[in-house]
């Protein structure tokens, strides 16, 4: 990345301000516990939000993020858009001086928010993550066109996208069928001990 578009890109990300109030100091064990992750380690180089290619689409930044966290601001954290515009890529923990692993910090957010019944703020990620699941249960692979149209049945979100499902048709880059592993057995067992609650 040139040093214009690293400008632009610090320019781009998100300003919202953080006002502290009493926090619940037990949020950031949780989080560690669950993610593996110690966020108290985050000095706020902002080397993660530098290179996150998702930051425009995010409230706060993923440092910001853990700031709220530090600060025991557990409702901000679980409503906020962050934890669900993240796609899980990597790019700002191979950024980060402190190890810190993103990824698996917005995956335990995630998992918090929904146990919590916190108001999600993007429900369509939500729908997403769970069609691309019940694909993995199903076939023990994602088939991706079923995916893309039990999303569009459940949003009703009919044409958003339409010309790249139909540019990846005539690429064939969409199997019209789908393709499973030999033994789905103990995958369906593995999901049926999480539905159980037997898997952390
Ligand atoms: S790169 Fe690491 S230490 Fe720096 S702000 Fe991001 S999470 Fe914190
Ligand atoms: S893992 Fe999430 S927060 Fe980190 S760079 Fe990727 S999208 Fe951004």
């Amino acid at each position: 990345m040139n040093k214009r578009n690293q400008k632009n890109n610090r320019d781009a990300q998100p300003v919202a301000i953080i006002a502290a109030g009493n926090g619940d100091m037990g949020f950031i064990r949780e989080v560690k516990e669950r993610s593996g992750t110690d966020l108290s380690a985050c000095f706020h180089c902002r080397c993660c939000a530098g290179g996150c290619p998702f930051i425009e689409a995010m409230d706060y930044s993923p440092h910001g993020v853990i700031r709220l966290a530090q600060l025991g601001m557990r409702e901000e954290v679980l409503k906020s858009a962050t934890i669900w515009t993240c796609v899980g890529c990597h790019t700002c923990s191979i950024a980060c001086p402190m190890a810190i692993d993103m990824a698996a910090v917005m995956d335990a957010l995630r998992g918090i928010a929904i146990e919590s019944d916190a108001a999600i703020a993007e429900p369509d990620v939500l729908d997403f993550h769970r069609e691309v699941l019940r694909s993995i249960e199903r076939y023990g692979r994602t088939h991706k066109l079923e995916i893309m149209m039990r999303y569009k049945v459940k949003t009703r979100d009919w044409f958003t996208d339409m010309d790249v499902g139909l540019r990846m048709l005539a690429k064939r880059k969409l199997d019209l069928m789908p393709s499973r592993v030999r033994n789905t057995k103990d995958l369906k067992r593995m999901f049926r001990k999480n539905a159980e609650g037997g898997i952390p």
